[in-house]
């Protein structure tokens, strides 16, 4: 597998909730770019079905049609979470790939799902059921949440994991680089640039040197240009350090950031995920202004009025960046009272 892959978000067309540019090459083009990326040394591919990644699974199969198919892995996923979706789900792939997924991930598991993910007759027991009829190479779970990633590298039925991180939502990378039962699967890691987001205050330079010291497999990066396809995958990296405060430091540049690094080591009993919303917040002065906006106030009047009335505040005796919560929330407040959002 090669340390950098190529995700397949930006090369799709037609209008699906992701969050980064896409720029709907042709097929022809699309094919063309991971071509590119594969003469430059790129072999691992990442997709989803179409409800979630639009055309991009059809034209990722054009494109493995292009190439010896031993040389390319292709991984693939669908946010279904029981048993028989999921079958149904990486059978359908296939037929849209053109060719057996190397590595079939259940998608986006959180809290609310996994247990139904990972109980009898879930959607883990199906993938484990297509890799020994030999339908998928691998099995897989894909979240953005700490616990479930933990919990799936406990599980003797789980290969692979995928996880998000980068130079700033570092949190949870440190906490799996120090936990040893992450180191028995493979680990893909996507968000590397968030979405794009950090290309300016950063180069892509420093956003894939600085995770280079994370126990990754693969760094997916997305890909929708033949300009990014040789940023991307046409340079050598070279690992480099950079302070959490010195990542701040530069994004202060442009506006202040909530210091939040998403270990997601606080725990709110109201069920406010506070980590997301000071996501969101530093999205929005990031440049993803509409997006981030929507997303934050879906909980975030409810979150204000809770915190304010929280004593003990339990959140903030587990955070290892020392916010002051209720603060930072009032922050957004009034972020979203001023774009009109509230
Ligand atoms: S201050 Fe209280 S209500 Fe607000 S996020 Fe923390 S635990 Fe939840
Ligand atoms: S608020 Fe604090 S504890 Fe919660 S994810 Fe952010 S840094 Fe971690």
């Amino acid at each position: 597998m090669s340390e950098l892959g190529f995700g397949t978000i930006p090369i799709l067309s037609g209008r699906v909730p992701v969050l980064p540019e896409y720029f709907s090459p042709d097929t022809d083009t699309a094919v063309a770019i991971m071509r590119k990326a594969f003469d430059y040394g790129c072999n691992f591919y990442d997709t989803a079905i179409p409800e979630e990644y639009g055309d991009a699974e059809y034209k990722l199969g054009e494109f493995v049609k292009t190439v010896d198919r031993s040389k390319v892995i292709i991984s693939d996923k669908a946010r279904f979470y029981g048993g028989g979706d999921i079958y149904r789900e990486a059978l359908r792939s296939a037929e849209n790939l053109g060719t057996k997924p190397d590595i079939y991930f259940v998608h986006q598991v959180d809290d609310s799902n996994a247990d139904e993910v990972f109980g009898p007759g879930g959607a883990l027991d199906a993938l484990y059921d297509l890799k020994r009829e030999g339908k998928i190479g691998f099995t897989g779970i894909a979240s953005h949440y700490y616990t479930v990633l933990y919990r799936a590298a406990l599980d003797p039925r789980v290969d692979v994991l995928q996880g998000s991180g980068n130079i700033l939502e570092r949190g949870m990378l440190d906490r799996i680089r120090e936990e040893a039962a992450f180191r028995d699967k493979g680990f893909i890691l996507n968000k590397v640039y968030a979405a794009g987001l950090l290309i300016g205050p950063f180069t892509i330079a420093e956003l894939i040197g600085g995770v280079h010291e994370y126990p990754f497999s693969c760094a997916l990066l997305g890909v929708g240009t033949f300009e990014q396809c040789e940023d991307a995958f046409a340079k050598e990296y070279t690992p480099v350090h950079f302070e959490f405060e010195e990542v701040l430091e530069r994004l202060r540049k442009n506006f202040e950031p909530i210091g939040c690094d998403r270990c997601e080591k606080c725990v709110c009993p109201y069920g406010h995920e506070i980590h997301t919303s000071f996501r969101q917040f530093n999205y929005f002065n990031l440049g993803k202004e509409f997006w981030a906006a929507n997303k934050l106030k879906m909980d975030l009047e409810q979150t204000w009025k809770d915190c304010k009335n929280c004593n003990e505040k339990p959140c903030m005796k587990e955070c290892s960046r020392h916010l002051y919560v209720p603060g930072e929330i009032e922050r957004i407040h009034c972020l979203l009272d001023s774009f009109g959002s509230l």
